[in-house]
């Protein structure tokens, strides 16, 4: 590994950051579209005017879609034979650094005790980076997400009797989306993990966000698990911005893991309607692949 090839790498991330602040996934576009197309309350349809026009103006201008980037959380699926592997992490806090700067991106991360903002972006564990290694692979794959302070204040995790069952553990993110759920800026996308411990729990409904919306969990039960919250919650009938509309969500996603027979635990994590995830696919020879944003280039 060069420097220049290290200087490359962080290049890449630190636009792929910019470009995921400005643009929202395709799928998160195409989502919004057809709810604005199945929205029949007027004050509904002019809030999914107000966020097409935002998104637009975001384009032109060159500037975040919404104003607060978040604090800033990296998902890395990164192959043991990916020659920057032993520069990932100190690349990601630079391009971070740097996206600040260039995107820019608003400072947002404030030390815990000494409760002062770090102005770029960076501070303890953050960016958050969760790794997992992938064996016989010369690549990196790089989930980009923007934690906003209004969609994080809903998230929650809990470990729960297993008597209460799959349904106490649904009423208890219910009774959190009633709650909080309108100050995440909806439509949301909810993110449910469910088993393991509560750590566990929590990780895996972050990472049920980063799934594609229109996919569905591959055991037949969850699947229609998620399809029968996201019927309960849309029958709330939030709408986009808590004004009331047709929908509530644009998904509901739940990823799980096995469980102690004692325990049930069960995370939720919220998405908002600008919900700036993003994935790069970056090749041994840094040749790199948007998979959100099909057609993309940095
Ligand atoms: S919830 Fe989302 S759209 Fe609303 S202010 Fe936060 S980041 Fe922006």
């Amino acid at each position: 590994m060069t420097t220049s090839e290290k200087q490359k790498f962080i290049d890449i991330l630190a636009a792929f950051t910019g470009y995921s602040s400005k643009h929202l996934p395709d799928d998160v576009v195409e989502r919004l579209t057809l709810m604005r197309e199945k929205e029949d309350s007027p004050m509904a349809k002019l809030f999914y005017d107000a966020m097409f026009s935002d998104l637009e103006k975001a384009s032109e201008l060159d500037r975040p879609c919404c104003q607060d980037t978040g604090v800033l959380q990296y998902f890395v699926q990164v192959g043991s034979g990916f020659p920057l592997i032993d520069e990932t992490e100190d690349s990601l806090r630079e391009a971070v650094k740097k996206a600040t700067i260039e995107a820019p991106l608003r400072h947002n991360v404030v030390e815990i005790f000494d409760e002062y903002n770090t102005g770029d972006n960076t501070g303890t564990r953050i960016p958050w980076i969760d790794w997992e290694v992938l064996p016989h692979c010369d690549s990196v794959t790089i989930y980009m997400y923007m934690a906003g302070g209004g969609c994080s204040l809903p998230g929650t995790a809990k470990v729960l009797m297993p008597l209460e069952g799959y349904e106490g553990a649904m009423k208890y993110i219910l009774d959190q989306v009633t709650s909080y759920g309108v100050n995440a800026c909806p439509p949301l996308l909810l993110g449910i993990g469910i088993g393991g411990s509560v750590e566990v729990a929590a990780k895996l409904s972050k990472k049920a966000l980063l799934r594609r919306i229109g996919t569905r969990n591959k055991n037949q039960k969850a699947a229609e698990l998620e399809l029968k919250m996201e019927e309960a919650i849309n029958r709330i009938k939030i709408g986009p911005g808590g004004v009331s509309g047709n929908a509530s969500v644009m998904a509901v996603h739940i990823e799980q893991a096995g469980r102690h027979p004692s325990t049930l635990a069960v995370g939720m994590s919220t998405g908002c309607w600008a919900h700036r995830r993003a994935c790069i696919r970056i090749n041994h020879d840094l040749s790199y692949e948007l998979l959100t944003h099909k057609g993309v280039t940095l």
